[in-house]
C-alpha cells in the first residue's frame, strides 16, 4: 500500500477556509478518554469533541455497530426506509414525550426543521401573521442562516444580512421580558434548558414553566434545543426530564451519534402532520449507517447505571475543581449539570478562557471555552475517575501559568 500523504498543522492554514483556529497539534488516535497526537503525545479528553463523544473514543459498542452496519448497507436515500432508522425512532419515541421523529445530520439542521415546522403550524392555524419566533440573548442554535438568526449572539449573524425576520430576542431567564413579546402572532419559543455555548447557564425552572404557560395561552410551540444537553449529558436522558416541563418539539444531535454525525427533531402527533410529503427533507438524514451507530449509543447510555454514573462523576468533578479553586482562587463560580460543567473566571482573569485551554493543551489536556470568560468541560459520560484525576492535575499545571 502507498504511504498516506504527509500533513502538518501548518497545512491547515494552506488549504482550509479559515473559520477555525485549531490547536497546534493534530490528534490521530483515541481510546476511551485519552487521545494521542502525531508525536504520540498523550492528552486527557475533557472536551469530548464538544459534548459529542459520549462514550469516549473507539468504544467497542459504537465500533461494533458501525462496522457491522458498514458491511450491510450504508445509504439508500429516503425513497426507501430502513431497519436501523425505524429502530432508532422507536427508541426515541418510547423514551421521551415524542410520538414522531425527523432525522437529519446536525444540530443546526434539527433546529432548522423545528423552526420551519413552527412556521408551518403558524400558517396552518389561520391566524394572520402567526410567524413570530421568540428566542433568547446569548443563545446558540447552529450556523445556518435561520439558526444563527434565532441564536442570540449577533457576532454570528450580523455579517450575513438580510436575515430571516420575525425573530425577537429577549433576556434569558427573564420571564417578564418574554411575556412582553409572546402574543397571538408568536408561532414558537426556542430555548436551551442550559445555554451551552453561551456560558453553561442553566434556565430557571420557573422560567421554563412560565414559557410553557405562555405557549399554551397563545398557541405557540415550545421548542427545547437539547443538542448539547441531550442523551445523558445532564445525568437524565434529556434535560427537560429534570424540569417538569414538556416541550412540543425537542432537538437532539451531538452525543446522539457518539461521534457519527446525526441529528433529530422530535415532536408529537399533534404537530407532526403539519409536515407532509415534500414539505421538508434531506438526502442523508436517517441513513442506515448513522442510525445504527446512534441506536447502539442511545441504548448504551439510556440505562440507570450510565445515567447515575454521570451524576456521580459530576460530584467527583466538582469536588476536584473546588479543591483546586480553594488553592488557586481562579473561578468565581462553577456551574452546570452532569458532565456539562462551566467554570466562570474571576473578574481579574476575564477574557483568559482561551489562554487556559491553550496552556491545558501544552500540559496534555483537551478543554473547551464557552465564551471568553468560561472554561467548559464536556467529557465522555463514562470517563474513568483516574482520568478525571489526571486531567485535573494537568489543569492545575495549566492554571499555574495563569497566575504568572
Ligand atoms: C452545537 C449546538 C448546535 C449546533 O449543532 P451543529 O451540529 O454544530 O449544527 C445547536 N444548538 C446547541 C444548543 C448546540 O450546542
Amino acid at each position: 500500500m502507498e504511504q498516506p500523504i504527509s500533513v502538518t498543522r501548518s497545512n491547515f492554514n494552506d488549504w482550509m477556509v479559515p473559520v477555525f483556529a485549531p490547536a497546534n497539534f493534530i490528534p490521530v488516535r483515541g481510546e476511551g478518554s485519552r487521545i494521542w497526537d502525531q508525536e504520540n503525545k498523550e492528552y486527557i479528553d475533557f472536551a469530548g469533541g464538544i459534548a459529542v463523544n459520549a462514550l469516549g473514543h473507539a468504544h467497542p459498542v459504537a465500533v461494533n455497530a458501525l462496522t457491522e452496519q458498514a458491511t450491510k448497507l450504508w445509504h439508500v436515500g429516503n425513497g426507501y426506509t430502513n431497519e436501523p432508522v425505524l429502530r432508532l425512532a422507536k427508541q426515541l419515541t418510547e423514551n421521551t414525550f415524542a410520538d414522531k421523529v425527523f432525522f437529519c445530520n446536525s444540530g443546526a439542521e434539527a433546529n432548522e426543521a423545528a423552526l420551519k415546522l413552527a412556521r408551518k403550524v403558524g400558517l396552518d392555524s389561520g391566524v394572520a401573521g402567526k410567524s413570530g419566533i421568540v428566542a433568547f440573548k446569548n443563545a446558540f442554535h447552529g450556523r445556518t442562516l435561520f439558526t444563527v438568526s434565532a441564536g442570540g449572539q449577533p457576532k454570528y449573524s450580523q455579517d450575513f444580512a438580510p436575515l430571516p425576520n420575525g425573530i425577537n430576542h429577549v433576556a434569558f431567564n427573564d420571564l417578564d421580558a418574554a411575556k412582553a413579546v409572546i402574543n397571538e402572532q408568536t408561532c414558537a419559543v426556542i430555548v436551551e434548558p442550559i445555554q451551552g455555548e453561551g456560558g453553561v447557564i442553566p434556565a430557571d425552572i420557573e422560567f421554563l414553566k412560565g414559557l410553557r404557560a405562555l405557549c399554551d395561552q397563545f398557541g405557540a410551540l415550545l421548542i427545547f434545543d437539547e443538542v448539547q444537553t441531550g442523551v445523558g449529558r445532564t445525568g437524565s436522558l434529556y434535560a427537560y426530564m429534570n424540569t417538569g416541563v414538556i416541550p412540543d418539539v425537542l432537538t437532539t444531535a451531538k452525543a446522539l451519534g457518539g461521534g457519527f454525525p446525526v441529528g433529530a427533531m422530535l415532536t408529537t402527533d399533534k404537530f407532526a402532520p403539519h409536515f407532509s410529503v415534500g414539505t421538508h427533507g434531506t438526502t442523508y438524514g436517517g441513513n442506515p449507517l448513522a442510525s445504527a451507530v446512534a441506536g447502539a449509543v442511545f441504548e448504551f447510555i439510556n440505562t440507570p447505571e450510565v445515567l447515575e454514573g454521570v451524576k456521580h462523576r459530576h460530584q467527583y468533578f466538582l469536588n476536584a475543581l473546588n479543591t483546586l479553586n480553594a488553592e488557586h482562587q481562579i473561578f468565581e463560580e462553577i456551574r452546570g449539570q452532569g458532565l456539562l460543567i462551566g467554570c466562570v473566571l474571576k473578574a481579574e482573569y476575564a477574557g483568559k478562557a482561551k489562554d487556559i485551554t491553550t496552556w491545558a493543551g501544552e500540559e496534555g489536556l483537551l478543554a473547551l471555552i464557552a465564551g471568553p470568560d468560561v472554561v467548559r468541560f464536556t467529557p465522555s459520560l463514562i470517563i474513568p475517575e483516574k482520568d478525571i484525576d489526571e486531567g485535573i492535575a494537568r489543569l492545575k499545571r495549566a492554571l499555574a501559568k495563569l497566575a504568572k
